[in-house]
């Protein structure tokens, strides 16, 4: 079982959302455990944050009710605080957390927290994106949404986390349809109703290629992988041009030689 302990203002934020979905049911079957501690809970006078020394707008949470906080659990296990100058989460980084069997989250709110504290009990500072929240409640909750997936028994089959975008060579996933199969004119790509397992494997294969490489260049590193782009952007060019526009792509953005370079 993983467990995970939680340091926050506001514990009710978490009420509904651990409750839903797979999370919920990640909880209620016992895969994940979750506690929580309020700093508040360990002042005298509720207070838990001051003025910033040098000066500045927002307050910061201070030291000794985060301290007191963390150490009302009996172990302390990977201590994590979610902040914006943090590295950067990643599904890489979900696998890696979901290994741990216990790990305290740090809920910072208004100006952030003491550095000292960070100093003293953090060990490891994670950023969701270069966008500031108003507090790290959201963020814990997408890093326990992330890493619930490579928790095993929470996704019902193991092998979905696997098949997903940034998994296996770190390619986005391609497009999805479902029934009907025909609405208000727009057409899918036949293969997908060929049942020949191989030709949709690879027109899976090259469509999430392709479509990685214009909306997300920068996971394409391997060299093999941008070999295999030309071979790709030949293989689309089959498709009839409703079947592109089912991707998002005409028939002349796969004849411009700066396809990849320059985009769509
Ligand atoms: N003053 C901080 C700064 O400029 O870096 C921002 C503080 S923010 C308003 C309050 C809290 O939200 C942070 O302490 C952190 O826990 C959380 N937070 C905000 N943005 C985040 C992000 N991009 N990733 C992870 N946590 C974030």
């Amino acid at each position: 079982m993983n467990k995970f302990q939680i340091i926050t203002l506001f514990p009710d934020y978490f009420t509904s959302p651990l409750k839903e979905g797979l999370l919920g049911r990640a909880f209620k079957e016992g895969l994940m455990e979750v506690s929580f501690s309020n700093p508040r809970q360990f002042t005298q006078d509720g207070r838990v944050d001051d003025y910033p020394f040098g000066g500045g707008d927002s307050m910061i949470l201070s030291y000794t009710p985060l301290k007191q906080s963390l150490e009302s659990f009996t172990k302390k296990g990977y201590v994590v605080y979610p902040s914006p100058q943090g590295r950067p989460w990643s599904a890489r980084k979900a696998r890696i957390f979901a290994k741990h069997p216990l790990i305290t989250l740090i809920c910072g709110r208004y100006g952030g927290v003491d550095e000292r504290f960070i100093r003293d009990s953090v060990d490891e500072e994670i950023s969701l994106g270069d966008y500031v929240l108003n507090g790290g409640e959201a963020a814990v909750l997408t890093l326990l949404e992330s890493l619930s997936r490579f928790i095993p028994g929470v996704l019902g089959n193991e092998k979905s986390a696997e098949e997903e975008s940034f998994e296996g060579i770190g390619l986005l996933e391609g497009p999805q349809w479902t029934r009907p199969r025909s609405i208000e004119g727009h057409q899918i790509p036949e293969v997908l109703f060929s049942g020949h397992h191989e030709k949709i494997k690879n027109f899976r294969f090259f469509a999430s290629l392709v479509l990685t490489a214009l909306k997300r260049p920068e996971l394409i590193t391997d060299f093999s992988l941008q070999k295999r782009l030309s071979k790709a952007q030949q293989a689309l060019k089959a498709l009839s041009s409703e079947e592109l526009r089912a991707l998002g792509l005409r028939p002349v953005d796969l004849e411009r030689s700066d396809f990849f370079t320059n985009g769509l």
